[in-house]
């Protein structure tokens, strides 16, 4: 059984706690996208996890949990996040954590290229609030057909790899000095520094498609791991506001290394309420006054793990929200931190857009979306406390309606709804998986 959890909105929709939930009864987890740019955060056994590159399942012990194809990998954050986490008692070896030899690897110029970059945008004020850990470097010479991928670590010594290296460097040395006017860097260190990543990681580098494939013939539970949501997607999300690699749960099973599989399930996940991090349209926070955002940012925590800095945040918005649920082709939605919600009197919904006198009921982001006014809707509060619901009679009747006005906008049942951040704190409604 194959099954992709993804997000619908900006990311950060809560995704990682859903798969932590679902690993219990699943057998590997592979995140499909993405670098450490990712932050999913999991709450149990009373510690916080926040996870960048391992998937959210790597807290079950018989959990296979694999980096895909897909994915760009800073192998030194790596190393950094398995010994860390280890440190809190979780158990990483290579029988439970593979990396595919197929995901690219993020080379130590690409974070620097990253905050070279930066740094001269925002010289003139144009900075994209880049996470600066070269992902959108990494992807491009994965295009450009000028990075290493993992497999390769375990071939250094053959002349084919190491010509290739040659290459690579002569490339981005003369990029990196006549652009940003930096010291080159020797061939002799990178391939010791290659040497060095694959002295720490080589037992872990395996044809992880192969492993997924046998997996799957025997009848084995499978969860796709997406990082960040519909919006931020390459293709289809708010570009140039978007990560530099495919979110969408189409993408799972190509991501994964296993190109010819379908999947059984598409999960999308759905906050309760937007959040934004970083730069770009979010028609959402036009829809309400500060005080009432700075209540939410409280309530809910939404302050960015590194920065501490507030996100950005505004009500449920069903036009973007169509949007991304299309995009991921759910068939099932998981809505999360509903209890955020409780201490308000009233709740706005944005119920469609406003382009001048037009109404606006779908999100085309090829448009400037800065234009949109949100049409807004207010809906009463429950104002008791939810978090200690563990089935949906259990909910006020304010909590069900707020519920079921969504399905009504998305035309779209929901079938998982969390109330807290620990992992029992959730409850299922119709028929979840
Ligand atoms: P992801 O990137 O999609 O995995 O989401 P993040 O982990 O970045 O952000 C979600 C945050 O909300 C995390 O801090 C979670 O612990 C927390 N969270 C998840 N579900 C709930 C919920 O139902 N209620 C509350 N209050 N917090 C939640
Ligand atoms: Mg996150």
């Amino acid at each position: 059984m194959l099954t992709a959890v993804t997000g619908i909105n900006w990311g950060d929709e809560g995704k990682g706690r859903v798969i932590d939930l679902l690993a219990e009864n699943a057998d590997v987890v592979v995140r499909y996208q993405g670098g450490n740019n990712a932050g999913h955060t999991v709450v149990a056994k009373q510690q916080k996890f926040v996870l960048n590159l391992l998937p959210s399942g790597i807290l079950h012990e018989n959990v296979i949990c694999i980096l895909g194809d897909g994915m760009v990998v800073d192998l030194e954050h790596l190393t950094n996040e398995i010994a860390q986490i280890r440190e809190k008692g979780v158990v990483v070896t290579p029988n439970n954590l593979k990396l595919s030899k197929r995901a690219t690897i993020s080379m130590p110029w690409h974070k620097i290229q990253d905050e070279l970059e930066e740094t001269r945008l925002a010289k003139t004020g144009a900075a994209f609030g880049s996470t600066k850990r070269g992902i959108a470097y990494a992807y491009s010479d994965k295009y450009r057909k000028k990075t290493l991928r993992l497999g390769d670590l375990l071939h250094l010594k053959e002349e084919s790899v190491q010509n290739r290296l040659k290459m690579m460097l002569e490339a981005k040395n003369l990029e990196l000095a006549g652009c940003y006017y930096q010291e080159p860097m020797s061939y002799p260190a990178l391939l010791s520094w290659c040497e060095a990543q694959a002295a720490e990681l080589w037992p872990y580098i395996v044809d992880t498609g192969a492993y997924l494939e046998e997996a799957l013939k025997e009848g084995k539970r499978v969860v796709l791991e997406a990082q960040l949501g519909a919006m931020r997607d390459i293709d289809y999300g708010i570009f140039p506001y978007t990560s530099s690699s495919s979110t969408i749960s189409a993408y799972g099973p190509i991501g994964a290394g296993i190109p010819g599989k379908q999947l059984d399930h598409a999960v999308g996940v759905l906050k309760a309420y937007s959040t934004c991090v970083g730069a770009g349209p979010f028609t959402a926070e036009k829809a309400m006054p500060e005080s009432w955002m700075e209540l939410l940012r409280k309530f809910g925590g939404e302050y960015g793990a590194a920065t501490g800095r507030p996100r950005r945040v505004g009500p449920f918005d069903a036009v973007a929200s169509r949007y991304g649920l299309k995009c991921q082709n759910a068939d099932k939605i998981a809505l999360t931190k509903l209890d955020v919600l409780s201490m308000m009197k009233e709740i706005p919904v944005i119920v469609g857009y406003k382009k001048g006198n037009q109404e606006v009921t779908d999100f085309d982001p090829i448009e400037d979306l800065e234009e949109y006014v949100p049409i807004v809707r207010m809906l009463p509060g429950w104002q008791t406390d939810i978090s200690g619901c563990v089935t949906y009679d259990e909910l006020p009747d304010a909590a069900k309606a707020y519920v079921e006005t969504l399905e009504d906008l998305l035309q779209h049942e929901i079938q998982f709804i969390s109330v807290g951040a620990e992992r029992s704190q959730y409850l299922t409604k119709g028929e979840w998986l």
